[in-house]
């Protein structure tokens, strides 16, 4: 444990260990960038952005008023979108002034754990996890506590949820279409959900908010239906990120947006206005905000996403792996041949191929393939792929 640094930032650093190491010192992050490799690892943009997205920051970038490039909160036309969006999508009414821009869903999380939750306080998470989850929660101060999930669905239970709430449970965090299994809770598992968050509230004497991570709310496959938390429990903070839909997570832009009829909302916006103002004025910048408008009606091309799924899928599936269909996300779950994965995923990198081990999300004898790589690598890696697997 070192001296030079909080103790808060040390634990935090220290949760996320496995991962860290991972984007950091591995055969990957020496590699990455490197012509001719497949990279697999995160879901990071390997084509052009779309042509839309470029024209609506050329267009919006040129100022109509002194102020457009002025300070900037939540901006009130950025704010009706995203609720014109939601109600367009979920079919429920939720308030402009209920909306909170943010830097990404990594600081909408941020923000709505600071907003709800105090340090020592209980914030339950499902494992296997995102792995910014267990240092978020840290870095609050919190404690983390986790709820594993069986493979190889991986479906939300809530039987076990309802084991872990103890009289300091504050918070749960959820993540539908989920990283890195790809799974959509149901609306039924949801309800379920909702009436134990409901009994814990009353039975603790406090509230028991619902902190929604909606990254993947619109990478859906197959026709799949997505079921947002925020309308099956109204002490939910919905968090959003346009990076993944349009495929540019360096552009920081997303939303916190309170449920439909959540109680104590006024207090809880409150909350996360102060937290923005206290976390270094947390707002996405200007132009982002302008643009909303136009960036929210486009969207990457779920087809080809879907394509590169079901192409990487069915090789996998004939060479003898085992995986777990994704019905939305850019993930693909692949049972490791070798339960050493760590050891697996040297013998893919030996063939140029670099997928994410499981060891960094809590789920040894798995790896995660990201299909945001180009169909071109999805077809060249196949014969590594096997050719990896005969090895074992
Ligand atoms: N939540 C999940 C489940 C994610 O996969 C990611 C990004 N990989 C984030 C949040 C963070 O998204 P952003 O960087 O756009 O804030």
């Amino acid at each position: 444990m070192s001296n030079a640094i909080s103790r808060e930032l040390n634990e935090t650093l220290q949760a996320g260990t496995p991962f860290f190491t991972f984007m950091t010192n591995s055969e990957w992050s020496r590699r990455a960038g490197e012509e001719g490799i497949c990279d697999f690892v995160t879901g990071e943009p390997h084509e052009m952005p779309l042509e839309g997205y470029v024209a609506a920051l050329a267009k919006w970038s040129r100022p109509a008023d002194p102020h457009w490039f002025g300070y900037k909160t939540s901006e009130p036309d950025a704010c009706a979108v995203v609720a014109e969006s939601l109600q367009a999508r979920l079919g429920a009414r939720f308030r402009p002034d209920e909306i909170f821009m943010t830097n990404g869903a990594i600081a909408g999380l941020i923000l709505a754990l600071r907003a709800v939750v105090d340090p020592g306080d209980e914030v339950i998470f499902l494992s296997p996890p995102w792995f910014g989850y267990e240092p978020m929660i840290r870095g609050r101060g919190a404690v983390p506590v986790r709820v594993k999930l069986d493979p190889p669905l991986f479906d939300l239970d809530v039987s076990r949820v309802a084991a872990a709430i103890t009289e300091r449970t504050r918070a749960i965090l959820i993540n539908s279409p989920n990283n890195p299994t790809g799974r959509i809770y149901t609306s039924a598992a949801l309800t379920e959900l909702a009436a134990v968050l409901e009994e814990a509230s009353v039975s603790n004497g406090r509230p028991v908010y619902l902190i929604s991570d909606e990254a993947y709310s619109r990478v859906l496959f197959d026709g799949n239906e997505f079921f947002s938390p925020a309308t099956h429990y109204p002490r939910t903070l919905l968090i959003y990120t346009y990076g993944k839909t349009l495929l540019t997570p360096g552009q920081r832009l997303g939303y916190i947006a309170l449920a439909p009829g959540m109680p104590d909302a006024k207090e809880v916006s409150g909350a996360v206005f102060m937290s923005q103002i206290q976390t270094g004025w947390a707002f996405p910048n200007a132009l982002l905000q302008h643009a909303l408008g136009d960036l929210d009606k486009l969207s990457i091309d779920l087809t080809a996403l879907q394509r590169k799924r079901d192409v990487m899928a069915e090789a996998l599936r004939s060479f003898g792996y085992e995986l777990t269909i994704p019905q939305g996300t850019f993930y693909l779950l692949v049972r490791s041949p070798d339960p050493d994965d760590m050891a697996f995923i040297d013998a893919l990198s030996r063939r140029d191929i670099f997928v994410l081990p499981g060891t960094t999300t809590e789920l040894p004898g798995w790896f995660r393939i990201s299909l945001t790589a180009s169909m071109e690598m999805v077809e060249r890696s196949l014969k590594g792929f096997e050719a990896a697997l005969r090895e074992v």
